[in-house]
């Protein structure tokens, strides 16, 4: 998901004239993506924010920002420890990247941008970007309902909002024409997959057989599904869906009820 964000983040850029620099200690822009899964990663962001901080020291004037969960999670404590970040923006305020540098331009008044109300951002497709890529990722979906007792992720992502399907159908045509073929479906709890077109529920089962007629895609997976959240339609779909590969990630977490239980997985071993 972070990758995907990552490339959401450069496409809009690039998009502006701002191009990637070969070394951070070229460029005028550094953005951090950060992910706050498990505490090494969360420590590993906040060291790579000083040391990236360390740059501007002998640079004054480039913009560093933190992007992603550890910023959702820690956005003001950032701010405080880290007086030369510029701006921290949440997972669901990437769509502001863009108007964020510019207001930065213009006037150095830090930024914290943390709201996770949003819905699902419109697909930013940026000509040439996937060439030379043979997989790519499309998130079809953001955040999780379940509120697990171990995990961050509802707080940090935000509720399920689901992606439209004619988005995901541009992003996914879009990455088909840059000779990707192998394309992968994204969500913290993809299959539950739930969008209404004006006529019914499209479901990830439904999703899957229409992304299957798309010609130039060869392969498709999602990941990564809840077990409570499996239907019987969808494990057809490894049947009768040709483009979906004969792979699923299904963390069943545990095989005990009681460990299941303190979890709040909301099934059992013997579901
Ligand atoms: S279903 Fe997955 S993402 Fe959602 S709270 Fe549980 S572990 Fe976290």
């Amino acid at each position: 998901m972070n990758e995907y964000d990552s490339d959401y983040l450069a496409q809009s850029l690039l998009g502006k004239g701002i191009f990637i620099s070969p070394s951070p200690n070229e460029a005028d822009l550094i953005i951090i993506n950060t992910c706050s899964v498990r505490e090494k990663p969360e420590q590993k962001a906040v060291s790579q924010i000083g040391r990236m901080l360390s740059i501007k020291k002998r640079r004054p004037s480039i913009i560093v920002g933190a992007v992603g969960c550890v910023a959702q999670d820690k956005g003001t404590e950032l701010m405080e420890r880290f007086p030369g970040l510029d701006f921290v923006l949440g997972p669901r305020e990437l769509h502001r990247i863009v108007g964020v540098i510019e207001e930065l331009e213009k006037d150095r008044k830090r930024i914290v941008a943390t709201d996770l109300k949003g819905r699902c951002r419109n697909p930013v497709v940026q000509p040439e970007y996937f060439s030379g890529r043979i997989s790519g990722y499309i998130s079809i979906m953001e955040g999780c309902n379940n509120f697990c007792s171990y995990c961050i992720v509802p707080f940090v992502r935000g509720r399920e909002v689901s992606k439209p399907v004619p988005d995901i159908k541009r992003e996914v045509e879009f990455l088909a024409a840059q000779n990707v073929r192998d394309i992968t479906l994204l969500g913290q709890n993809v299959n539950s997959y739930s969008y209404y077109d004006g006529q019914g529920i499209v479901t990830l089962s439904s999703l899957l057989r229409s992304l299957d007629e798309i010609e130039d895609v060869w392969r498709l997976r999602f990941t990564t599904s809840h077990p409570r959240d499996l239907t019987d339609e969808l494990i057809d779909c490894f049947g009768s869906v040709g483009k979906l590969c004969p792979h699923i990630h299904l963390p069943f977490q545990a095989g005990s009820n009681r460990i299941l239980a303190l979890m709040g997985r909301g099934y059992t071993r013997e579901y």
